[in-house]
């Protein structure tokens, strides 16, 4: 901008011309106020606002908390695959072979060594890392228990191979929703004399004309009228095991005949002494009865065979 300046002598105005000291005066002074004000401004409203680094972070650590999440839930998931897999190998393979379940002494020994996780502390996220390392220690060492009571299994299966066969393995009849559990094996009270007996079977209520099945494959052993059984069939296992079948209204079978698992032996009837139309079965082992809830491996999932023990316990039974 052209500046003027009044000449009293000439009576004019003059034009004032500006020196290139002046110049750079004045645009120095501009630019450190601009500056000044820039640092200022940063300084009162710094607080509020993001920086863009600090704005990448903050998206990093959201981030980080939604895949922590998702790891938590496939945790989650896994310890229950795991118990699922203990349950599975406790209540049923295990039974299979009349092997002992792996005590839970064993199974919840912890993981030795105090310094462990040392090297995860003095970080925000110490607890976190630390709680997240634990438990995929835990889940790695009960898959190593598991998989080294598989392999017992698995040897187990090779040795017996053939036997499993003949081994009781289904209910004796269909019997999905367990709802024709009546009663199970132990101490009960009778029925018809009102006094405490010792229940050597379970009980399955089921309609007269329903079909049994052979639980295993066998040689019929006996077939006939037998008192207090009604009319009732004895299957021979081998290995020292035998199962009994009674108050049938009809037999599908002969004497000494071979039977497969499945196979239809008969129908359930109300012969002998019995309040209603019922099988009654049992499972002997060495000549003595056992309980015959530990022999419906194939048919059982881990709750079903809770379900059946409670059934089993709660129920009145039929003979
Ligand atoms: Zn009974």
């Amino acid at each position: 901008m052209t500046k003027y300046k009044y000449n009293p002598e000439l009576l004019r105005y003059d034009r004032v011309k500006s020196s290139i000291k002046n110049t750079i005066v004045k645009i120095f002074t501009y630019l450190t106020a601009s500056v000044a004000t820039i640092i200022l401004a940063y300084l009162i409203f710094s607080p509020f606002f993001d920086t863009p680094r600090e704005r990448i972070l903050s998206r990093e650590l959201n981030q980080m908390t939604s895949n922590f999440e998702l790891v938590d839930q496939k945790m989650n998931q896994l310890e229950a695959v795991l118990w699922d897999l203990q349950q599975r190998d406790d209540n049923l393979y295990r039974k299979v072979f009349e092997s002992e379940p792996i005590p839970q002494t064993v199974r919840q020994a912890g993981i030795g060594g105090i310094d462990r996780y040392g090297a995860l502390e003095g970080f925000s996220t110490s607890d976190l890392m630390k709680e997240v390392n634990q438990r995929i220690d835990e889940i790695f060492r009960q898959i190593q228990i598991q998989e080294r009571s598989y392999n017992e299994l698995l040897k187990l299966t090779q040795e017996q191979g053939e036997n499993l066969l003949n081994r009781p393995a289904i209910q004796p009849i269909e019997n999905k929703g367990l709802e024709h559990t009546a009663s199970g094996f132990g101490e009960k009270i009778h029925p018809i004399f009102g006094t405490k007996i010792f229940h050597k079977g379970i009980d399955f209520t089921a309609p007269i004309g329903t079909p049994i099945f052979a639980t295993a494959n066998g040689t019929v052993l006996e077939k006939g009228l037998y008192p207090g059984f009604g009319n009732r069939i004895m299957i021979d296992h081998g290995n020292g095991c035998q199962t009994l079948y009674a108050h049938l209204a009809d037999f599908a079978v002969r004497d000494g005949q071979q039977v497969k698992r499945g196979q239809v032996i008969g129908t359930v009837g109300n012969t002998g002494v019995s309040t209603g139309p019922h099988l009654h079965y049992e499972v002997h082992k060495n000549g003595k009865p056992v309980n015959p809830i530990n022999y419906f491996l194939n048919d059982l999932n881990p709750n079903e065979y809770a379900l059946m023990l409670d059934l089993a316990n709660v129920g009145k039974t039929f003979d």
